[in-house]
């Protein structure tokens, strides 16, 4: 079936494509949206396995009112990046653990999500399809951003009678890059919570990230980089912050907390999890409290867009605990170490790094 896409004539999108790709500095990439010329979309029905999608210019869509994404906020997203290396190969970093954790959203809002060969061959499409907006190498990477919502048209609360697979993707540098480096967090001790036991916290369902704009923005105004966001049931333990997590160091202990279904499974957290254990650190996933983190050596985030991250200062109420961080710090070598494997600096020894056909004319 036909996506119902409605973007510019061939004639027009290649002139606006050229303008806009002459005009990105690729020396100073942010992570911002600089949109690229093609998306995948694929839509299907309920009760029916996921269909072909094409790749179509990049453009807005046409969909119901009354879908279920618009509505009820049925939706998943992912990211995951492609990267381009100095022998101009260009490859995608463990695609298959995100299409897994779709199947897992989706599991869980009740949509059918494609299968991880259909998902990780979209992405792949999509990146060739966009090829010339991979960064240089060094210079930073292709974001890629999967959707998965209910585009169908109801009333009554229900699982959409159709959904949207949809990909597109945007050349990034680093997220963080702004805050020259280093976090500064806030430890959220009142007022909202990002997710509870039985919720959604575990999945990278839409509806979790709406609500932690507010604390976040309180957070960004009073000067800090993001928000560390506590259990609900005893806001006594740390979680994870708006969109990464978060690892502790003593010794040669590297603690993060349990994936129990609050926090979100991420991909960078389990890559970075077997790094330290590689190293000889023993990494423990348990619960840690507040206080057990500001007698901590080290704190560090993992993330997609973040990477991995020292966090320079931790403010909990009137205290503000500060960490190692630098060149001997823990975190700057979980770093070098998985950029070195993303970049092909070093040989993926892990069979992390998938490659993508086709990218070197
Ligand atoms: C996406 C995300 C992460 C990081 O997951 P990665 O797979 O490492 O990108 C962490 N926390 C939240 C809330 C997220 O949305």
């Amino acid at each position: 079936m036909a996506p119902s896409v409605h973007s510019s004539s061939s004639t027009l999108l290649t002139s606006d494509t050229d303008e806009r790709y002459a005009n990105v500095n690729w020396e100073e990439l942010e992570f911002s949206l600089t949109p690229t010329d093609y998306m995948f979309v694929a839509k299907y029905k309920q009760g029916e396995t996921f269909s072909e999608g094409n790749i179509v210019p990049y453009g807005d869509i046409s969909i119901s009112p009354c879908s279920a994404i618009f509505n009820y906020g049925q939706g998943l997203f992912e990211g995951l990046k492609a990267y381009r290396t100095e022998d101009k190969r260009i490859r995608l970093f463990r695609p298959d653990e995100n299409a897994l954790r779709m199947q897992n959203g989706a599991e869980r809002l009740c949509m059918t999500a494609p299968s991880a060969e259909q998902f990780i061959k979209a992405v792949k499409q999509t990146v060739l399809a966009n090829k010339k907006w991979v960064p240089p190498p060094g210079k930073g990477s292709l974001y890629i951003r999967p959707l998965l919502i209910g585009s169908g048209a109801m009333l009554g609360l229900a699982s959409a009678p159709e959904y949207t697979f949809l990909i597109y993707a945007t050349p990034v540098g680093e997220y963080h890059k702004v805050s020259s480096g280093l976090m500064n967090l806030k430890v959220n001790h009142h007022n909202y919570h990002r997710s509870h036991y039985g919720g959604t916290g575990g999945v990278k369902s839409c509806t979790n990230y709406s609500p932690v704009v507010k604390t976040f923005l309180e957070a960004k105004s009073l000067g800090f980089s993001d928000v560390l966001f506590l259990d609900a049931a005893t806001g006594r333990n740390i979680e994870e912050l708006t969109t990464s997590n978060i690892f502790i160091v003593k010794g040669d202990i590297v603690t993060t907390p349990p994936i129990l279904g609050t926090i979100l499974p991420g991909i960078t957290r389990k890559s970075v999890s077997e790094l330290a254990r590689d190293i000889g650190y023993k990494v423990e996933e348990r619960d840690i409290s507040v206080d057990e983190m500001l007698e901590a050596e080290e704190v560090f985030c993992t993330g997609t867009a973040t990477v991995v991250k020292a966090v320079e200062t931790v403010t909990y109420k009137d205290k503000k605990v500060k960490y190692k961080t630098g060149e001997e710090a823990l975190s700057t070598k979980l770093y070098t170490m998985l950029t070195d494997i993303q970049m092909g600096i070093v040989e993926d020894k892990k069979g992390w790094m998938v490659e993508i056909d086709g990218c070197d004319d």
